[in-house]
């Protein structure tokens, strides 16, 4: 670098509206029926090499059980131990490319994803992982595009922070890459957060062993020929299949484990943690441990909201792509005197979802990702079905005999802290509990204490009063608070992203606070006049 640059300035991608005859309507039905029209192989990607085992997994779509899309290359432990070598064979020349040649990398793959492999990953993504298409479109390509952008301009911002100099010395922060490698892993519902999960600390100089969720391996295929297509060097990200917990064992074993970059459900990540405790003692520096995780996400309603606003953040909050975000409202709490228009309104909204294949544009709901969460979620609605203290007022019937189709359900509980109210689903079930009106500090303390989480969270109210209370209430109760807005749907570079307690370690994904994380600084004085004497002034005799 013979010159202090300036990164593009980032703007959020377009979200493309996909309405019937538009282009983008036409290109993504086409992308649709390529993919479709060929059962392809992935093999993982080890320093810049296809690897395959010929131990071949099936990848269906969870939403037709006859559409085979893919088989991939299972690996074992002995890929993960060969993708940590050829990291670290990567790793000193990465760590010093310079960091305008890093962001050209990843400034270009934002690039062909708006571009050339738009359609790719949305159709990758809907297929795949059974989203509809504007859910693949905020996903895959919006959100991916934005945080390959905003983190290039995040990582100049954070090596402009510089210390005060005194005349004659020149005080100067360096951001090294961490010294080992970053063990990344991914969960299935969001294409963009596999992606960041990697390529946040690639693109601040450190190589990665990434281990996506089996669900994704559809789109994390496409994500890896855009970084390559894109200019990544051999073995600087390196895409394995193998069991989580097998991988994890072997990565967290090894001594230049540098960092984890997790997101996934809280068990996971604390099992991860507790590896890290377990292998304290055999690292060459303490890892860096980013997880983001679970969550119980709330809407709360003051007497003073207004119905139709409740009713719309319960109804896109909590089934949009079927509940499975991190951030899905999961518990609702109603007072009694909004309660009649709040749910009039809301049983309106559900019967009119459609629900079947996202391949059929007019289904708002698609179906769960796979058999083992279907059957965890069928469970909890059978079990609200014979319990006297709750009442499902809408959904409740499933069908698995084409494709994981659950229907939207809301359960009305009369127990505030009825399971259902305080763990983690994480699909389309949407528990509600109607408070009385003069009850709302009370049902603050419930919203605060009722679930081991603080993700993300909703307050209705028009009472500016009210408003103040409850944020200073539940100050600790979400990492993304909403006021009037449902509680999803954070935009890079908007809603910095990430929760505490179990919801994990609250790093801000698309912020610069989640680049920190993958850098260790080293602070350089230099002295222009370095001192001749050791004689200090009060050494003198008089
Ligand atoms: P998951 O925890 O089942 O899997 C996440 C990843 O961990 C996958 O790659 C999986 O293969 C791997 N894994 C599983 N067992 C492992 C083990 N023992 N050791 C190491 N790795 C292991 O989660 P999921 O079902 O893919 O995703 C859903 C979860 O992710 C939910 O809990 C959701 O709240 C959470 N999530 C959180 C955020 C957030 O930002 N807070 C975002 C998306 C998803």
């Amino acid at each position: 670098m013979i010159s202090i640059f300036t990164p593009p300035t980032p703007v959020n991608e377009e979200v493309r509206g996909y309405a019937p005859g538009s282009d983008e309507r036409k290109a993504i039905e086409k992308a649709i029926r390529t993919l479709k029209s060929r059962i392809i192989d992935i093999p993982m990607i080890i320093g810049g090499k296809e690897v395959t085992t010929g131990n071949l997994e099936e990848i269906r779509a969870p939403h037709d059980h006859d559409t085979l899309l893919a088989r991939y290359h299972m690996g074992t432990g002995e890929q993960v131990t060969q993708a940590i070598e050829n990291a670290l064979e990567a790793r000193q020349k990465w760590s010093e490319t310079s960091w305008e040649q890093r962001a050209s990398i990843f400034l270009k793959a934002a690039s062909l994803l708006s571009g050339a492999f738009r359609y790719k990953i949305n159709a990758a993504t809907m297929l795949g992982q059974s989203k509809n298409v504007h859910q693949a479109e905020i996903d895959a390509a919006c959100e991916s595009i934005d945080f390959l952008n905003f983190n290039v301009q995040y990582m100049a911002d954070i090596y402009h922070i510089q210390p005060k100099n005194n005349l004659y010395t020149w005080n100067r922060l360096e951001q090294r890459p961490l010294e080992g490698f970053i063990f990344a892993v991914s969960p299935f519902n969001f294409t963009s957060i596999a992606l960041n999960l990697a390529a946040a600390p690639a693109l601040m100089g450190n190589v990665v062993v990434w281990k996506p969720a089996q669900n994704q391996i559809y789109s994390a295929k496409i994500l890896m020929d855009v970084l390559r297509a894109a200019g990544l060097p051999a073995g600087v990200i390196n895409m394995v299949f193998a069991p989580g917990k097998e991988a994890a064992d072997v990565a967290l074993a090894h001594p230049d484990l540098a960092g984890i970059h997790f997101t996934g459900s809280t068990e996971v990540f604390q099992s991860l943690w507790k590896g890290v405790g377990n292998n304290i003692t055999g690292y060459k520096t303490f890892p860096r441990l980013v997880g983001e995780t679970g969550g119980k996400d709330f809407v709360l309603a003051h007497p003073s909201a207004r119905a139709v606003e409740v009713a719309t953040a319960l109804s896109r909050g909590a089934f949009e792509y079927q509940g499975q975000k991190c951030s899905a409202a999961s518990r609702g709490y109603i007072p009694a005197s909004l309660w009649p228009e709040v749910k009039c309104h809301l049983l309106d909204d559900l019967s009119q979802f459609k629900m079947g294949s996202p391949e059929d544009f007019s289904n708002f709901v698609n179906a769960v990702i796979d058999e083992r969460a279907f059957n965890k979620l069928t469970g909890y609605i059978d079990q609200a079905k014979n319990h006297p203290d709750v009442e499902i007022i809408a959904g409740g019937n499933y069908d698995k005999s084409k494709g994981y189709f659950i229907e939207p359900t809301v359960i009305v509980t009369r127990d505030p802290n009825y399971d259902t109210m305080q763990t983690e689903l994480f699909g389309p079930v949407l528990t509600l509990y109607v408070y009385e009106d003069k009850d709302f500090n009370d049902v603050l303390r419930l919203v605060d204490k009722t679930s081991p989480y603080g993700l993300t969270g909703a307050l209705f109210a028009t009472d500016r009063y009210a408003i103040e209370m409850a944020s200073r209430a539940l100050i600790n109760a979400a990492g993304n608070f909403y006021i009037n807005d449902k509680p999803t749907g954070a935009v890079v570079g908007r809603q910095p992203f990430g929760g505490s307690r179990a919801s994990g370690t609250n790093d801000k994904a698309g912020s610069m606070l989640n680049l920190l994380r993958w850098v260790s600084p080293r602070t350089i004085k230099e002295c222009f006049l370095p001192p001749v004497d050791h004689h200090y002034p009060f050494l003198a005799d008089k």
